[in-house]
């Protein structure tokens, strides 16, 4: 790469805009002058932030930043983050609100109110710290959409001991690799999940996993299939308990205990996109002051009036940020779905919303994607005018799949909030202010008020507008990652070393401004393509890709190549009812991408996959489409949601089709 050579390529260009009606912007909680307000004295700002919360013990320092990159926020600050998201609201006469309208596979479901879920949290910790936990703990959880799962994380938060949420779907390796890591001292699970209408063992598999493991004095089992699962679950007496012998009997009554601001809340391991995932620890004051925050004013989110749905699973961040932390803080009421989007069939979740008035929904554009590959005449069937705030995390949302959102999901109306952010940073970063922002389909646009991120160049320079570059994050934030877990040295080499100079937060995605300096965000620099010198990002090929009315989804990757350096290869899954992906219909898609951004990004070639490599949590694994372009052995698949789709890709390669 030449030193002239931008650090990526500015080709997309987007000029559709969506500005918030009159009426919404009116009653919008954030206003414009909150950007002011927050530059104007960040400090002051995060500490009016802070006071979202109950704190025993006020803080003394708003940051300590001097042993940086480990901040401290709120120092000398005392509170009990599961006080602040349950007993305060019974407290202040909401006991009767539903905080969890639960909705199972099968369809039972359960409304648990913030009476309940503090009687319910309560007993849990009662549970707990009858089998010796105590404050600095840890306690692993594998459980699929339960309320346990919620009332658990809690229960931990209340007496002081970490979690570790370990995704229900991952296998004995990786549940043991976490808990082992972390020394945990209790696992919580349960006897199996239902998945796609049948029941499929969990207890069996923890039990695989913690053969020998030395931490582990206790499994707490929730019992959620009972007999419509085939077998016995196995049994280790002298170590195994059900959840409801254990935490029924407790007492109701438990005296939350204030904790330091930067006593740990939880560790969480990254989805595993670009290679081994790494332990993040969240401490307890920053964290829940950011969530809470982000959660009021970029989903407009009003107690008492909205009904919330983020569809996340809780073994990812967004579980933990947006299902537990920051919306409970505010007083949501909030659906909790056990199931998966097609099971029964593929309007289950517009069903749901029509049932429950759900008017602010966040989700993941891998989901809109497959939504729209199975047709917008599915939503149509149902009631969808409750939402008012739809919201998406987890990859770069395509413009295409951004507009169909709108169009189906949201009315033609609704704004939308693309928000970035990372296991890593706790909370949203980059997104629109739902009552302020003129949104672009396909940008996160600004970072919040008190948010400070800089497109920069391979120097650390900021580029200028049309500019791409690296992002990064100049400046600390209260719900920042304290560290990796057990690992000092890997997590200053990870996040801090690639502009160590200038103190620059880095961790690994690429982005442009665009003429308004507007953020977009292009996928991961490690994934960024080099053809002929130009360097380009795998987001903006793809993009181009889905605005074809054949394509549903695209990843693109870039493929050694003898003559260009690196060719573009691509993998693409068409729509339902469209072309059978024949030569004439692949030529098509090369000029269709020539012609969106220029020559020089056309494909060199492109595959019709039935499927592509996804995380757990939805994202696509570019790394191991790499390796099938380049003919070698994929790499780590352990957070691969299918290992099977890469069989099917590889021999489609191979033989040519
Ligand atoms: P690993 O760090 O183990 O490779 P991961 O980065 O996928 O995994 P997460 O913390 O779950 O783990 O995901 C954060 C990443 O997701 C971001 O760095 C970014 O690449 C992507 N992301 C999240 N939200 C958005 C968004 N709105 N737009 C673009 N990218 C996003
Ligand atoms: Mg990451």
């Amino acid at each position: 790469m030449t030193e002239q050579s931008p650090a990526l390529d500015n080709l997309l260009t987007e000029s559709r805009t969506f500005p918030p009606s009159d009426e919404f912007a009116a009653q919008a909680n954030a206003k414009a002058d909150l950007y002011a307000e927050a530059d104007a004295d960040r400090e002051a700002f995060w500490a009016k932030q802070a006071e979202r919360l109950t704190w025993d013990t006020k803080w003394t320092t708003v940051l300590d930043w001097t042993n940086a990159p480990f901040a401290k926020w709120f120092v000398g600050g005392k509170l009990n983050v599961a006080y602040n998201c349950v007993d305060r609201h019974v407290e202040s006469g909401h006991g009767d609100q539903v905080a969890i309208h639960w909705v199972g596979e099968p369809g039972d479901t359960r409304d648990i109110t913030y009476a309940e879920l503090k009687t319910e949290v309560s007993k849990a910790a009662n549970a707990l710290a009858s089998l010796g936990v105590t404050a600095g703990d840890v306690v692993a959880i594998q459980l699929q959409m339960v309320p346990e799962a919620i009332f658990a994380m809690l229960a931990c938060a209340r007496i002081g001991a970490l979690h570790s949420v370990v995704f229900g779907g991952f296998s004995p390796t990786a549940l043991r690799a976490r808990v082992d890591d972390a020394a945990a001292k209790i696992v919580i699970t349960s006897d199996g999940q239902f998945r796609r209408g049948k029941a499929a063992p969990m207890k069996a598999n923890v039990d695989e996993a913690l053969e020998g493991a030395e931490t582990v004095e206790k499994v707490i089992v929730v019992k959620r299939t009972g007999d419509k699962l085939e077998g016995e679950v196995p049994w280790t007496d002298s170590r195994d308990l059900w959840w409801h012998e254990l935490v029924d009997g407790q007492s109701e009554e438990h005296t939350p205990e204030a904790f330091d601001s930067e006593h740990p809340l939880f560790i969480l391991y990254t989805s595993g996109t670009t290679g081994k995932p790494k332990g993040i620890l969240h401490t307890s004051g920053g964290f829940l002051t950011q969530t809470a925050y982000t959660h009021h004013n970029v989903f407009d989110h009003k107690a008492g009036e909205d009904v919330y749905w983020c569809t996340a699973d809780i073994g990812w961040i967004t579980g933990h940020s947006y299902i537990v932390y920051g919306p409970l803080a505010n007083r949501v009421t909030q659906v909790v779905y056990e199931g998966t989007p097609n099971t029964p069939h593929e309007g289950r979740h517009w069903e749901i919303i029509q049932k429950y008035k759900v008017s602010i929904y966040y989700t993941a554009p891998t989901l809109i994607r497959t939504f729209m590959k199975w047709g917008a005449e599915i939503p149509e069937k149902y009631d969808l005018s409750t939402l008012r705030v739809l919201g998406s995390v987890g990859e770069p949302i395509n413009p295409e799949a951004w507009i169909w959102y709108r169009e189906n999901i949201g009315a033609n109306k609704t704004p939308i909030v693309d928000t970035w952010w990372q296991t890593e940073t706790g909370a949203i970063m980059i997104s629109p202010l739902p009552g302020v922002t003129a949104a672009k389909p396909g940008s996160a646009q600004k970072a919040l008020p008190g948010i400070s991120a800089k497109v920069v160049d391979d120097q650390g320079n900021e580029v200028g507008p049309g500019g791409g570059g690296y992002l990064v994050l100049d400046k600390p934030w209260p719900s920042m990652l304290r560290g990796v877990w057990g690992d000092e040295e890997r997590f200053k080499e990870t996040y801090w070393s690639r502009f160590s100079e200038q103190g620059f937060y880095f961790a690994g995605d690429g982005a442009k401004y665009d003429n308004d300096g507007d953020v977009w965000l292009l996928g991961r620099v490690d994934d960024v393509m080099n053809v002929s010198g130009h360097r380009i990002s795998t987001t903006e090929v793809e993009s181009a890709l889905v605005s074809h009315p054949t394509v549903a989804e695209a990843a693109v990757v870039g493929a050694t190549d003898p003559t260009t350096g690196q060719g573009i290869v691509a993998f693409v899954i068409l729509r339902g009812n469209a072309a059978d992906g024949g030569e004439a219909a692949i030529q098509e898609l090369r000029n269709h991408v020539a012609k969106e951004i220029g020559p020089i990004a056309k494909p060199r070639q492109i595959m019709v996959v039935p499927e592509l490599p996804k995380t757990r949590s939805g994202k696509i694994m570019r790394r191991l489409l790499r390796d099938v372009a380049e003919n070698r052995q994929v790499g780590d698949v352990t957070t691969l949601a299918d290992s099977s789709v890469m069989d099917l890709i590889s021999s489609g390669l191979k033989s040519g089709k």
